[in-house]
């Protein structure tokens, strides 16, 4: 089987998806038009000049998802175009927290948002005895100190309502915004919250910060996974410990490419040092629309660059739904993980 027809193919995780970041670049258009705000021309693009104009296009997106209606679309359409892509389980991540200033409460925008998820997953699933396609929520808070560090605590609470209240699919909880000169052991109280009602713990760090930022997260947050740690192999102990407590890192490739100019392209980064050392990795989109690119995208180009081989693809799929934050028991997760590798042998026997 041809190497991306086999990708597309292959049963795969997105645990890095901030909805937000993520909009059909068409639905963006017609909300924004039928809320009467204007979007101006040349925001998304495929290289950006900073990490500052890549964050650029979030306020026009957070502003057209102002209604529950809004959200639940755009949360659904993610789910679909993934789902077209042969991705069987994403973590879709956003903070209510910002996009409560128009009015909406953060449950009122988890509900809508796990409205989205669900209708997805009643009309991919209609035909398989265990459910192979699911989706689930990570509440990010803020690292922001002045506006947001005190709100991580109540974010968490938030998530924790969601769950156990309303009974919606959020699973886990993460950090993110600026990561220069914001620290998340600002946040280590909510991160025990989070610890203590089994919410799974996921911290941006490693992108925008040294090596130190990982190991800060993994100190004070007792952080599962990583978004991004693209500097951890600056740190050789901080690497044998994530190896060795199998910390997962998010792996964003275009995203990374883009937040990093001097990155001048996959050559310079280590995600191939990743796999020589075995540290545990799975690639992800992070932002579909602001980075113009989907999960077999982000898979073909890492095959690209470093020649990977089908097995070497399956691995790094495979490690995505061995760390993904599951909504359900410990035993459901493991009947869906065995579900998934029936699916993927077939594919992988196939080609
Ligand atoms: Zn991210």
């Amino acid at each position: 089987m041809e190497r991306n027809s086999f990708i597309s193919k292959l049963p795969k995780t997105d645990l890095h998806v901030h909805l937000d970041g993520s909009l059909r670049e068409t639905t963006l258009h017609e909300l924004a038009e039928q809320f009467a705000y204007d979007i101006p021309e040349g925001v998304f693009k495929e290289r950006y000049d900073s990490l500052e104009d890549y964050l650029r296009g979030f306020e026009f997106t957070c502003a057209v998802m102002r209604d529950e209606h809004s959200i639940a679309r755009i949360a659904y359409e993610l789910c679909a175009d993934a789902f077209n892509e042969g991705v069987y389980y994403q973590e879709i991540r956003f903070a209510p927290q910002l996009l409560e200033e128009h009015g909406l409460t953060c449950q009122q925008i988890l509900t809508a948002a796990s409205a989205g998820i669900a209708k997805a997953e009643a009309e991919f699933n209609n035909e398989t005895p265990i459910d192979l396609y699911r989706a689930s929520i990570i509440v990010c808070a803020m690292r922001f100190p002045e506006q947001f560090a005190s709100k991580s605590v109540a974010a968490v609470h938030s998530a924790i309502e969601a769950r156990d209240i309303l009974g919606l699919p959020v699973v886990g909880f993460d950090l993110a915004g600026a990561e220069y000169g914001n620290p998340a052991n600002a946040h280590s109280e909510a991160y025990k919250i989070a610890k203590d009602a089994g919410l799974g713990r996921t911290v941006h760090a490693g992108e925008a910060d040294a090596a130190s930022s990982i190991a800060d997260a993994i100190a004070s947050c007792d952080a599962q996974r990583i978004g991004h740690g693209t500097h951890l192999l600056q740190d050789e102990p901080l690497t044998r410990l994530v190896k060795d407590s199998d910390v997962l890192l998010e792996v964003c490739l275009t995203s990374n490419l883009q937040t990093m100019p001097h990155l001048k392209d996959l050559s310079q980064h280590p995600y191939r040092q990743f796999i020589e050392l075995d540290v545990p990795f799975t690639l992800a989109t992070d932002n579909r629309l602001v980075s113009r690119t989907d999960v077999c995208t982000e898979y073909q180009r890492a095959a690209e660059f470093a020649a990977l081989d089908h097995a070497q693809l399956a691995k790094i799929a495979a490690k995505g739904f061995d760390a993904m934050f599951f909504p359900g028991s410990v035993g459901q997760a493991q009947q869906y993980r065995d579900a998934i590798k029936v699916e993927t042998d077939r594919v992988r026997a196939n080609c």
